[in-house]
């Protein structure tokens, strides 16, 4: 099948391909489009909804369109960063951080919390896929964790080096990839749209 990602996130692109064997995934800008969408909803799954049929109405014949939207809630920030996950930092600083001065960020503003367990963290992946017109389908789904007290760890991108999956005890950025696939937000929804890609056609 090939599957447009409404997206201009390498990363997002190279963690897909590793699970969605079988499928050919490209970006739009692979394509020549140029592709953009303010995440305005206040939840995940609208979000992505609303960039996959965004896309699918630039999208050539043949093409389904995936689309993701992933942040990161934050227990003791009362679940932020949350949908506002990619501009966190943007009103403190005025500007759109790179990825390690949000992770800066984050840990000067959860500096105060020493126990642990008070610095729990949920990862969050929700994913819309466009068949067609009429054939539209979302999953959501997370993983549990724990904000480090610093970053560790040199894989994956974004948070991954602040943030501790549970199951594993260690950050993202300190998995393997197929580690990181097995228990990340991302390769957990991944897996739901595998088994609907089994069951339609
Ligand atoms: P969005 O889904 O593209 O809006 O991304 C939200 C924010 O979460 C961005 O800052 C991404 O870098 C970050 N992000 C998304 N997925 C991951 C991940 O798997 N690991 C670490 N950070 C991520």
């Amino acid at each position: 099948m090939n599957i447009l990602l409404a997206s201009n996130n390498e990363h997002k692109k190279e963690e897909f391909s590793r699970i969605l064997t079988g499928h050919t995934l490209m970006l739009p800008k692979e394509l020549g489009i140029d592709f953009d969408f303010e995440e305005e909803a206040e939840t995940f799954s609208e979000n992505a909804l609303g960039k996959a049929r965004a896309l699918a109405s630039q999208a050539p014949e043949g093409y389904k369109i995936l689309a993701d939207d992933s942040g990161l809630c934050v227990d003791a920030l009362d679940g932020k960063p949350g949908v506002r996950t990619a501009r966190y930092g943007l009103e403190t600083f005025g500007r759109m951080l790179e990825s390690d001065e949000r992770n800066e960020f984050l840990l000067k503003n959860l500096a105060h919390i020493e126990k642990k367990d008070k610095r729990s963290a949920q990862f969050v992946c929700a994913l819309a896929f466009v068949m067609d017109r009429r054939r539209e389908f979302t999953f959501c789904e997370a993983v549990d964790g724990f904000i480090a007290k610093e970053s560790y760890g040199r894989g994956g991108f974004g948070y991954d080096p602040v943030f501790i999956v549970k199951e594993a005890g260690r950050t993202m950025a300190e998995l393997t990839e197929d580690e990181k696939d097995r228990y990340s937000h991302r390769g957990k929804a991944t897996r739901h749209l595998i088994t609907l890609l089994g069951e339609i056609s």
